[in-house]
């Protein structure tokens, strides 16, 4: 089985050699936690959790880093009125940190509800303050970089000069670059305008700020990630994610610090992952076409009929592949749902089939294996592989229907290939099954407090409990064992 990886720079579908056998080394630009992520965010983030989970489910080894930028990350035009940190805690009145905490723990959670694993190590840019200081010392020394007014700018100039080719990841020409940017950020510190950043004076304004050899300041956006993944996965590792927004300036500038700094170009396989719209726009808190994924979950919002499950939203991203735009809607939600419940249902058909061993099947377990193997290790094709389960659940209701056939060997392995596919890789959660496991949580808890009450001789109360619970269809039993309870 050989992996294929769409890789951004060459812009070519490549067969995947880790650097080390077995093992991947996966890099994927995190939020900046500034405010609540939107549904957009989501989608890229759930975008690489399948591919982690898919590397992980081929057998590899995979150390899986996601940052948080949590520290300056300014908008275009470099003025620190326009810091996305600066201004929220101007307008929530916190301190920074109290910001960063509070959308750290609501990505967090939102990720859970979708049911995203956590990354292997999730640094912050705040906490890789003297990594980024040094990073930039040796880009001095090494004479790539330069000292101006208390600001230091990587020269994109001489990194040109020295043969090495600043635009290669976005395909930008650097002369046309020239001609069309304007010299916002840093006006008049810069030698050329496409300079960027490696580390930013503070003003009187900025409230984060460290010292440094060049007096209190800040880092540059995309320093933080050149340390935190040389720190955690070395100077030249697997994979590096992020959404297709990120290439330029982003990683193009990564990539530039990366070969300026150790000479070898820091990344094998670039990934970038299609944005999501609304309305045929990308989603974006600035323009105001967003969601919440609290608001769809809920239902509290004016775009979708109804509420959603975020497994429903899981199962909807993961029905176009991760290199497509996806539109999201309410119609595009309802399929998935209904597509949904088929599947959880044939997943459910499936443990009461019996089966034969006499009779061949017209189903060739193998081939369809093959067929899913093929999908996910080409470039990870989600809806290629979501098509052929589909094969698989037309096939287990013709079994229902006693249309067709299964032996022994072939039901067991379908079982584990089905449940491995359905809720390790592409990482759906069955809703129904859940749900049953909290009605018992929460039964186990009435019968507790009933039990509680009969020792205190509060019969009223411990007959009030049975008797409701009866009422909704649930009948109590005590035993010697203890109390057990039927649903009718
Ligand atoms: P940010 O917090 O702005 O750095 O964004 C976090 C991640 O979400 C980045 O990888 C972006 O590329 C990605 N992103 C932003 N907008 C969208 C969108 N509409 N669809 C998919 N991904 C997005
Ligand atoms: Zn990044």
């Amino acid at each position: 089985m050989q992996l294929k990886i769409y890789n951004s720079l060459t812009a070519e579908k490549e067969i995947f050699k880790p650097i080390l056998e077995g093992n991947v080394g996966m890099y994927v630009c995190g939020p900046t936690v500034y405010s609540n992520v939107h549904l957009g965010n989501v989608r890229t983030f759930l975008s690489f959790d399948f591919i982690y989970r898919s590397l992980t489910h081929l057998g590899y080894k995979v150390r899986y880093v996601r940052n948080i930028t949590d520290a300056g990350h300014l908008t275009d035009d470099g003025d620190v009125n326009n810091d996305r940190f600066v201004k929220q805690t101007r307008l929530e009145k916190l301190e920074p940190m109290e910001i960063v905490q509070k959308y750290t723990v609501d990505f967090h959670k939102v990720l859970d509800m979708f049911n995203l694993l956590p990354p292997n190590i999730e640094p912050t840019a705040t906490g890789h303050i003297v990594e980024q200081i040094e990073l930039t010392q040796k880009l001095i020394e090494k004479g790539f970089a330069y000292e101006s007014n208390g600001s230091v700018y990587f020269d994109v100039l001489e990194y040109n000069a020295r043969g090495l080719n600043y635009g290669e990841l976005s395909k930008r020409n650097i002369e046309e670059l020239f001609a069309n940017t304007r010299d916002l950020d840093g006006q008049g510190e810069k030698k050329n305008p496409q300079d960027f950043a490696l580390w930013k004076k503070a003003s009187p304004a900025h409230i984060m700020r460290w010292n440094s050899p060049w007096g209190e300041g800040f880092p540059g956006w995309h320093l933080e990630c050149t340390a935190m993944s040389t720190k955690y996965l070395g100077e030249t590792f697997d994979i590096h994610g992020g959404g297709m927004d990120l290439k330029f300036p982003h990683h193009e500038c990564e990539i530039a610090q990366g070969k300026a700094c150790n000479g070898a170009s820091p990344v094998n396989y670039w990934m970038h992952a299609n944005m999501l719209t609304m309305n045929s726009q990308r989603m974006s808190k600035s323009t105001g076409n967003y969601i919440l994924p609290m608001q769809l979950v809920s239902g509290d919002n004016d775009f979708f009929e109804k509420s959603f499950h975020p497994t429903i939203v899981r199962f909807c991203f993961l029905q176009a592949h991760y290199r497509s735009v996806l539109d999201i809607s309410n119609d595009a939600m309802l399929a998935s749902e209904k597509g949904f419940s088929r599947l959880m249902e044939a997943l459910k058909i499936l443990n009461s089939i019996t089966p034969n061993d006499e009779k061949q099947s017209g189903f060739s377990l193998e081939d369809w294996k093959t067929k899913c193997y093929d999908a996910l290790t080409d470039d990870f094709n989600s809806p290629v592989l979501i098509a052929h389960l589909f094969e698989a659940v037309k096939f287990i209701f013709a079994l229902k229907d006693e249309k067709e056939t299964i032996s022994t060997k072939d039901l067991d392995d379908l079982k584990s290939t089905l449940n491995a596919f359905v809720f390790d890789v592409l990482g759906l959660q069955n809703i129904e099954e859940n749900n049953n496991e909290k009605l018992d949580q929460t039964l186990q808890v009435l019968i507790e407090l009933r039990n509680q009450a009969r020792k205190s001789k509060n019969f009223d109360l411990s007959d009030q409990i049975r008797d409701k619970l009866l009422a909704e269809g649930i009948e109590l039993k005590d035993g010697r064992e203890g109390t057990t309870y039927s649903i009718s």
